[in-house]
Parts: structure tokens; C-alpha cells; sequence
């Protein structure tokens, strides 16, 4: 009958498509079972079916060898305790734990390139949050934790363990005598040390390394593309390229109860009864020497030009549209400055604006820097990253991960502010994204045999350069 037909479709909502498997505790993750009903319209990114029986295959290995299993902890005691792999690769588990690093946007990000790595590679991953990051989110494997242990021995900075840097330099005697623990460094430095982590061989080697210890701050997705073999497995499991973020990340980041707690009110007080919400983060790089009337103008050369929001009636001071249902628009400011929300505010409250239209300017904080180790600012980005992805458009800074997260939670393309470096000004003031995906930033620059790769594009025909970002590159 009709009505067990509308149960269905609602759970299916609530599962996100399959995305989630059923039978969670609910309380322990509200956002799970409401987030489904904050969001606009229903989304046209589909998982397929290949991504959701990997992902409960995941789920099983997860609990398997996760911790508070049997198995954890008797490969935990082998791993320690022998200093070769001892046959890693006949190894029953085999693990990755991931230290993200650099702030929130680019820990997640690099935390979704890490669990597609664990996918394709069937390892468990662990990860060490620092302590700020602790509580934003729900856990995203049923029955089980993806938070390395307190107790682990890979708690600690690298010690005892050998580098993948360092055994690339010494490979023939390495493919004798792994290691059962290998440090692997993917973060992005100013002298990148050429990893090779998306050949063949460097996968060959790693395979049998019973547990690698991984950091980054980078999207590497990427470089997991141009490996052959990841490369298959990947287009199977998201045939829609430029939905890896969007599916995964939506998968691993439910906000914690706290986090919801605080993205509902938000929304609920400000943003819901508007007509159309307009997200507009704005990062500044380097805030002392860019000006912030340079990067107001910015702003509204974007927004105005691409008739993102309206022009102000500079002649009246009352509206002449007296049309009663009038479109109100709320308009959700991210910034660490107050100013940018405050004169946006001042703007549309002091001059009607020509279409009639009214504008709501809502910024939920001003931090002014960047602070390192303190859960409240954490939450605080973490609620921001997500209110942003709710929006019906949205505008973002070139280069910021803390924007990416946002463009691929919501599933939007955003049009990506030009990022000042002074006082200048650039035309077009902002460009707007042809992807959902985050941009790897930091690519690799040779093939697999030492020769530098000159053109991406021609040797790589599903790897563009970024619009933001002429270095980086993401999948098409
Ligand atoms: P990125 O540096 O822009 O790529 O983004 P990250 O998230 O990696 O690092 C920037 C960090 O600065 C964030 O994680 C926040 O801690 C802080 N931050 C930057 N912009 C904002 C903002 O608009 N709102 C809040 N609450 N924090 C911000």
C-alpha cells in the first residue's frame, strides 16, 4: 500500500541512497537521521551501487580487525614486536593510520583521499586527530571506532619507524627486509621530496608493509587515479568522477551531536525561511599585505557582476517595488574579520536594492587568526564548513580547503574569488568552478620511469588543471 511506500522512500533518504548502512545508534549521531531535511533539493549524485557493497565490505573489515578486536590486538603485538613485515602480505589485517595535518579543510580533505587509499589497498584506517579535533564528528564505521587507540605505540611522532623516503633511497636492499611499520610523508612542504607513491612500484612495496603510518594535508586522489590499477577500481566504484569528495566525505563527516546542536540553531534562527541562501566565505591569505577594501570590492565585483546578489538603488532610500511577497535572501558570511559581514550588512541595510529584493547578512564568528589546538575554534570552522554547504550558491576563496570542504559536502560548484596577494585589482574578480572536487595541489611532477611530466592534461586525459589554481589538478 501507499503508505509502506512512502516508509521506504524515507529511509532511503535517511540512508543517504545506501550510502549508510542501516541499524546505527541513532542517538549516538542525530545529524545521521535529520541532515537528509537540511538540505534543498534532492541530490543527482546517486552512489552506485558498486561504491555501497565496497563500503559495507569496508565496514566488515573494520570491525574485524578494528580496535577492540581479537585481531587488533594480536597483529598489534606481531607489528611491534617483529621488526621486518614478517610476511605482511599474507597478514590477516593490515592497517593505515593517518595523522591529518594543516588546518580543519585540509585535514578532511586529505582524510577522504586517505579512506579511498584503505579502500582500494583493504586496509583498516585509524586516525590520530589532535585533541582539538576531538568530538566534531559522529563515528562513520558502524559498531566499531576509527580513532587510533589512546594506548597505540603509533601514538608517537614517527619513532622507531623507517621512512618510505628513506627506503626509496635504498631499494633493492628494502624489497629483501620491509619493515612491519613504515612512516610515509605526503604533506606538502616548500622542497617536495619526489614520493612516486602513484607508481606501481612504490604501491608493489608498500603492499607488503603490514602497517603504514601516513600524514598529509593534501587531496592526493589524484595520484591514486594515475595508477593504473587504482584507476579501474576507482571508476568503477564512482563512475561520476567529480563526486569522490562529495560521496565520501559525506559518508566519513556527520557532525558530532554537539556540532548539529549548533549548525541547526544557526540555520534555524537565520537562514531557513529565506528564499535562496548565498554562502560567501572569505579567506585572506595574507591579511597584512592585502587591504580589506580590496577584498570588499573583490567581493562585490564577483557577486554583483554575476548577479549573485543585487545592486543596491543608490538614488532612493525607499524601495519602489510595493509588491507584498517580496524575495528575501539570507546571505551567510565565513570569515575570520567581522568586517567583511558587518559592511555587507551595513550595505543593504542602509539602500534598498533595486530588484526589491531583501537581503539578510548572518556571520557566525570572527575569530581573526587562525588558532591551533582549541576545540571551541575548531567546532567553530567545522559548523561554518557545513552551514556554507547548504547553501543554494555559493562563493568561495581560490585555494581554500576550508571552501573545498564545503563545495564538496553541498555537491555545489562554486565561483572561486580571485586570491589577493596586495593591493590590487583583478578582473574577473571570481570564476566559477566546473567540479566538486578539491584541488590536489601539489601533483606529482614525474612518470613512474624519472621523466618530467610537462603537460598533465595530453598524459593524463582525466586530470585537469583547477580553475583556481594552475599547479593543481583534479579529476574530470
Ligand atoms: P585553508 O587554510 O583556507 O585551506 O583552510 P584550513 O581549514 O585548512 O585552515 C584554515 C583554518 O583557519 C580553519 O580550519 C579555521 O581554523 C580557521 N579559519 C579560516 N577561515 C575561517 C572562517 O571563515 N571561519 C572560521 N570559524 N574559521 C576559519
Amino acid at each position: 500500500d501507499s503508505n509502506s511506500i512512502s516508509i521506504v522512500d524515507d529511509d532511503r533518504d535517511k540512508l543517504f541512497d545506501g550510502l549508510l548502512a542501516s541499524g546505527f545508534d541513532e542517538a549516538s549521531c542525530i545529524s545521521k537521521v535529520q541532515s537528509h531535511l537540511y538540505r534543498k533539493a534532492e541530490s543527482p549524485h546517486k552512489p552506485s551501487p558498486y561504491l555501497i557493497s565496497k563500503l559495507r565490505n569496508y565496514e566488515k573489515l573494520h570491525r574485524r580487525c578494528g580496535p577492540n578486536s581479537r585481531a587488533y590486538n594480536r597483529n598489534m603485538i606481531k607489528i611491534v614486536h617483529s621488526k621486518t613485515n614478517g610476511g605482511g602480505a599474507a597478514a590477516i589485517c593490515k592497517y593505515l593510520v593517518f595523522k591529518p595535518s594543516n588546518g580543519l579543510g585540509n585535514q578532511m580533505i586529505s582524510t577522504v583521499a586517505t579512506f579511498l587509499y584503505a579502500i582500494l589497498t583493504d586496509r583498516v584506517l585509524l586516525i590520530r586527530f589532535d585533541k582539538d579535533k576531538e568530538g566534531l564528528f559522529c563515528e562513520p564505521f558502524i559498531n566499531s571506532t576509527w580513532m587510533l587507540p589512546k594506548n597505540s605505540p603509533f601514538r608517537n611522532e614517527k619513532q622507531h619507524v623507517e621512512t618510505y623516503q628513506s627506503m626509496l633511497l635504498q631499494k633493492e636492499k628494502a624489497a629483501i627486509n620491509l619493515p612491519s611499520a613504515l612512516f610515509l610523508n605526503l604533506q606538502h612542504t616548500k622542497d617536495d621530496p619526489e614520493t612516486f607513491f602513484h607508481c606501481d612500484y612504490s604501491q608493489d612495496l608498500l603492499r607488503n608493509v603490514p602497517l603504514l603510518i601516513l600524514q598529509s594535508d593534501q587531496y592526493f586522489v589524484p595520484s591514486l587515479y594515475m595508477n593504473p590499477s587504482f584507476n579501474l577500481e576507482v571508476t568503477k566504484m564512482l563512475p561520476e568522477k567529480d563526486t569522490i569528495f562529495h560521496h565520501l566525505g559525506q559518508y566519513l563527516f556527520f557532525p558530532s551531536n554537539k556540532a548539529w546542536g549548533l549548525i541547526r540553531r544557526f540555520y534555524e534562527t537565520y537562514l531557513a525561511k529565506a528564499d535562496e541562501m548565498i554562502g560567501l566565505q572569505i579567506r585572506v591569505f595574507i591579511p597584512d599585505s592585502v587591504p580589506q577594501q580590496a577584498v570588499m570590492d573583490l567581493v562585490l565585483n564577483c557577486t554583483l557582476e554575476n548577479k549573485l546578489l543585487p545592486e543596491i538603488d543608490t538614488l532612493n532610500s525607499v524601495s519602489s517595488s510595493t509588491r507584498k511577497n517580496k524575495t528575501v535572501k539570507a546571505v551567510l558570511v565565513a570569515s575570520l574579520y567581522p568586517e567583511y559581514g558587518e559592511n555587507l550588512k551595513a550595505m543593504y541595510q542602509n539602500k534598498p536594492t533595486i530588484s526589491g529584493e531583501l537581503i539578510g547578512v548572518y556571520q557566525p564568528s570572527h575569530e581573526e587568526h587562525q588558532k591551533f589546538g582549541d576545540n571551541k575554534h575548531s567546532m567553530k570552522a567545522w559548523t561554518e564548513m557545513y552551514l556554507l554547504s547548504l547553501s543554494d550558491v555559493l562563493v568561495t576563496t581560490s585555494l581554500s580547503t576550508f571552501g573545498y570542504v564545503a563545495q564538496g559536502l553541498g555537491g555545489l560548484k562554486p565561483w572561486l574569488l580571485y586570491k589577493l596577494t596586495n593591493n590590487e585589482t583583478h578582473f574577473p574578480a571570481c570564476e566559477q568552478d566546473w567540479s566538486l572536487e578539491p584541488c590536489y595541489h601539489v601533483p606529482p611532477k614525474h612518470y613512474c620511469n624519472g621523466k618530467p611530466i610537462k603537460d598533465f592534461v595530453s598524459s593524463f586525459p582525466d586530470l585537469r588543471e583547477c580553475v583556481d589554481f594552475s599547479h593543481g589538478v583534479k579529476l574530470v
